[in-house]
């Protein structure tokens, strides 16, 4: 549903270099937003900190621009805190898989419903292009002293590996593509990430437009590919089959949906099972703690009332 009157995009001046890969994901996430029909005020973008964690400044929603690393923290106390909000965490591939990797895997880990958009680049961009973590071994961008000695983290393995129950890959000159990609995102019900191929002119010399030029392929043109799990017993092979392909690099390079898991319950979901207090109707974010006077009003029995359910007794031997 197209969202009339909606202007999703800020008037904010960007200092993005001119050719930049991030021009593309703001374009296809607005688009996809119009076509969805977001509603501003529902809705959450959150970022850590690189040239891509500016990505807030430029879309007109609520938006937090927090610190390195710490973007998917920082969502999953929003989400679970009002579950009714659509929540989107953009940021590089160096602050979600080096410093924030540890906040990448445990969001696979509880399937919590939101969407991660990686803007995948192979440096630091904003630090004068450093090798990143999906920067591959042996590889010298201009801005690198020597090549690189470390191995590359490949995102779409870690995250199949974490848990997500949707993973996929766009690039970020394919604009129209890549908001197809972000509107199945965030429709699915569970953590879903998007692994944006994107060139940084200034500073990798490797992965350029002209480099991806032919080398891209859609894996949904071929008719055999079906990336759905729709019983539990095909999760094995839906995996081993997307593993297989995340692995393809080179002359031939994959985008797409790699794997998506509807059947797996949310984080939200076992929380819920846990402490029936967790009302999604009425989420803590709703809950009143303080009167006009900016008091609490809550005193222990409310408390109690409150996280009861998180109580847990020892048991006597
Ligand atoms: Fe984009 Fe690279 Fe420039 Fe950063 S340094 S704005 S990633 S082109």
């Amino acid at each position: 549903m197209a969202s009339r009157g909606v202007t999703y995009r800020t008037e904010v001046w960007s200092d993005w270099c001119p050719g930049c890969g991030d021009f593309g994901i703001v374009a296809a996430m607005t688009k996809a937003f119009q076509e969805l029909g977001l509603d501003p005020a529902n809705t959450v973008v959150v970022s850590g900190i690189g040239c891509s964690s500016k990505t807030p400044h430029f879309i007109n929603m609520n938006g937090v621009h927090t610190i390195h690393g710490r973007g998917i923290a920082f969502a999953t106390g929003i989400k679970l805190a009002n579950p009714r909000l659509t929540v989107i965490v953009n940021g590089g591939d160096g602050d979600m898989l080096g410093i924030g990797v540890a906040h990448f895997v445990a969001l696979g880990r509880r399937n919590i419903d939101m969407t991660v958009i990686i803007h995948d680049n192979q440096v630091y961009g904003l630090t004068k292009g450093q090798a990143s973590p999906t920067l591959r071994r042996g590889e010298k961008t201009k801005s690198l002293p020597a090549p690189n000695i470390q191995d590359a983290v490949n995102p779409i393995a870690l995250a199949i590996a974490s848990g997500y129950t949707f993973v996929a890959r766009g690039y970020s000159l394919w604009v129209d593509h890549l908001k197809e990609l972000i509107k199945q995102a965030i429709q699915h019900k569970g953590a879903a990430v998007i692994d944006v191929l994107q060139p940084c002119v200034t500073y990798n010399d490797i992965y350029t437009a002209e480099f991806y030029k032919g080398r891209l392929y859609k894996l949904e043109d071929d008719p055999n590919w079906d990336p759905v799990v729709r019983d539990p017993s095909e999760e094995d092979e839906k995996i081993a089959r997307a593993l297989e392909k995340s692995k393809e690099w080179g002359n031939r390079i994959p985008v797409g949906v790699f794997y998506v898991n509807p059947l797996k319950d949310t984080y939200e979901d076992r929380i819920a099972q846990r402490n029936p207090y967790y009302n999604r109707e009425a989420p803590p974010a709703f809950e009143e703690i303080a009167g006009e006077d900016g008091k609490p009003i809550i005193g222990p029995d409310e408390f109690k009332r409150l996280f009861a359910g998180y109580i847990v007794k020892a048991k006597r031997s």
